[in-house]
């Protein structure tokens, strides 16, 4: 019933975007590799324009309100549905992913505001993988202060950590002791959650948890809805050269999970753009 409802909702918007459009459609397509030079009046969406820089292999390009991936098929970017904070969490279309932009120079989150846990699960599966299996094929070893860390080759994502691993290697030796025991690729929901954690992709690190904090260690009973209290002891220093090569910092989070670390380039390009 559910997946009918869909459909039906899928034809509706396909036939008003038909209607309202057609003059325009031959217009609209944008290939991959212009996304970035189109002036901004045009009608393509931020979050596209995001999508289309940092996803070339798997994003093909954007018309009449739909994604076409690298296999041809075509994804609606928004259902247009109003959504509660945990709905959203739990079934996030595209266009809910930028719904929270993350904003580099704010370092207290405000209440519930956690930019990129919103993640489109079918978008992520598509690139990374659908199963254990699939995304294990992906991944690639990186070296990672004096460890050798699994992490996806796809959309350069192993490059880009070891971009930071070089980066983070040059800084004064008093930092090295956030980097030990990381762990990356893990095929898992999120903690106390059923969703899939950015780690099942292998877009994800967790640095030492020693001096990390997670918001479910600190208010053991509360609800993802309820008022927590933040907390973050990982150097600025070290958030900013993860985001300087494409990753997402957890200490960015209402629901802080402050040794987390993810490969979202899309949101850093938006972040970048929107600005
Ligand atoms: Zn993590």
């Amino acid at each position: 019933m559910k997946c009918l409802l869909y459909h039906i909702i899928a034809l509706s918007s396909l036939c008003c975007i038909n209607a309202c459009t057609q003059a325009q459609e031959s217009k609209s397509v944008i290939p991959t590799e212009k996304a970035d030079s189109i002036p901004s009046t045009t009608e393509i969406p931020s979050g596209v324009r995001a999508l289309l820089a940092s996803y070339p292999d798997f994003i093909k390009s954007y018309s009449d309100g739909k994604l076409t991936l690298s296999n041809g098929e075509e994804v609606i970017y928004d259902d247009k549905k109003e959504k509660t904070f945990t709905e959203r969490m739990d079934n996030a279309d595209i266009e809910d992913m930028f719904t929270q932009p993350y904003d580099t120079s704010v370092w207290m989150p405000s209440r519930n505001y956690d930019p990129g846990r919103i993640r489109n699960e079918k978008l992520m599966k598509y690139m990374y993988g659908a199963t254990a299996q699939e995304v294990s094929k992906k991944l690639v070893k990186v070296k990672w202060f004096g460890q050798q860390l699994p992490f996806t080759k796809e959309n350069g994502a192993a490059d880009s950590l070891r971009a930071v691993e070089k980066e983070l290697a040059s800084l004064p030796e008093k930092y090295n002791k956030y980097f030990y025991q990381s762990s990356t690729y893990n095929w898992r929901k999120v903690r106390g959650s059923n969703r899939l954690s950015a780690h099942s992709y292998g877009i994800a690190i967790d640095i030492c948890t020693k001096y990390s904090d997670f918001w479910r260690w600190k208010n053991p009973g509360k609800e993802e809805t309820d008022e927590i209290t933040y907390v973050n002891r990982i150097p600025k220093e070290i958030i900013r050269i993860f985001e300087k090569h494409g990753f997402i910092s957890g200490a960015r989070w209402y629901h802080y999970d402050t040794m987390h670390f993810e490969f979202r380039p899309d949101l850093i390009h938006y972040s970048r753009k929107t600005k």
